[in-house]
C-alpha cells in the first residue's frame, strides 16, 4: 500500500483541528501519516494517528529559540519527520542544515522524509539531474548506509508546489527512476520515493498509473478533510 503523508504547511487553527481529527477518527487512515503544524502534533498522536513534524533542529538540546529536537517529538510519539522542504530551504536556509537534521532524526529512530526538487529554472537549464543528486549527496553525507533505510525521499518539483502544474507521468517515471539508481549505486539502499507537487483529486488517478512511486507528500489538498479522505481512498 502506498503511503500519503498530509503536510499542513502554516494552516488550519485549534477548532479546526479538532473538527479534521473528529472527522478522520472513524476513517481508514492506515495508510496516512499527518504532518500538522508542530502544536497540533500531540492531538494527532493522542489520537492514535501516524504523525510527522514538518521540520526539525539542527541540534539535540539547548539554546536554539524557538526549535524543537528530535528527542522532543520522540517524547511525544512523533515517528516520521520531513526534512528539507522547499518551503524550508527557501525561507530557512536549510540547505545548510539538511544533513544534520537527518542525523538528529536517525538518532532518535525517527523515520526521516528528505524532500528534494528542482526549481522550474534549473529544469529549463537542463539541471534537474544535478540538482537532485546534489542534495541526496548533501542530505546523506556522512551518514551510515544502514541507517539511510530509516529515510524516504519525497520527489517535489518546486515549480509544481501548489501552482496545480505536474510534470508528465513520464518524467515522474524518469525522474524517480533516476533517483532510485543513483541512491541504489551510491549508497546501497532500495529508497522509497515519493511523488510531490499539486497532487489531489483531479490528478490522483492519472499518478496512479506510474509504477515506480511509492506514495505523495500532499499540501494544499490535506487540509480539506473530505478531498483528503477521497484522495486517500484513491491511493491504492
Ligand atoms: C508540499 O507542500 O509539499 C506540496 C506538495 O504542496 P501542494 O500539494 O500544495 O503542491
Amino acid at each position: 500500500m502506498k503511503l500519503v503523508v498530509g503536510n499542513f504547511k502554516m494552516n488550519l487553527n485549534d477548532s479546526e483541528i479538532k473538527d479534521y481529527i473528529n472527522y478522520f477518527k472513524n476513517e481508514d487512515c492506515s495508510n496516512v501519516i499527518f504532518a500538522p503544524t508542530s502544536i497540533y502534533l500531540k492531538d494527532f498522536v493522542d489520537n492514535g494517528f501516524k504523525v510527522s513534524s514538518q521540520d526539525v533542529a539542527f541540534a539535540s538540546k539547548g539554546a536554539y529559540t524557538g526549535d524543537i529536537s528530535a528527542s522532543q517529538l520522540k517524547s511525544i510519539g512523533v515517528n516520521y519527520s520531513i526534512v528539507g522542504h522547499s518551503e524550508r530551504r527557501k525561507y530557512h536556509q536549510d540547505d545548510l542544515y539538511v544533513n544534520n537534521k537527518i542525523k538528529c532524526l536517525l538518532e532518535e529512530k525517527i523515520f526521516a522524509i528528505l524532500c528534494i526538487g528542482e526549481t522550474k529554472e534549473e529544469r529549463d537549464s537542463n539541471l534537474t539531474i544535478d540538482i537532485l543528486k546534489k542534495e541526496i549527496d548533501e542530505a546523506f553525507f556522512t551518514i551510515d548506509s544502514n541507517l539511510l533505510s530509516n529515510v524516504t525521499i519525497a520527489y517535489e518539483p518546486i515549480w509544481s508546489i501548489g501552482t496545480g502544474v505536474i510534470p508528465t507521468n513520464l518524467d515522474i517515471y524518469n525522474t524517480v527512476k533516476m533517483i532510485k539508481e543513483y541512491v541504489y549505486d551510491k549508497y546501497k539502499i532500495n529508497i522509497k520515493v515519493l511523488y510531490g507537487g499539486s497532487v489531489n483529486n483531479d490528478c490522483i488517478n492519472e499518478l496512479e498509473k506510474i509504477d515506480n512511486i511509492d506514495g505523495y507528500l500532499v499540501g494544499g489538498c490535506s487540509i480539506k478533510k473530505e478531498e483528503f479522505n477521497r484522495l486517500i481512498k484513491s491511493v491504492g
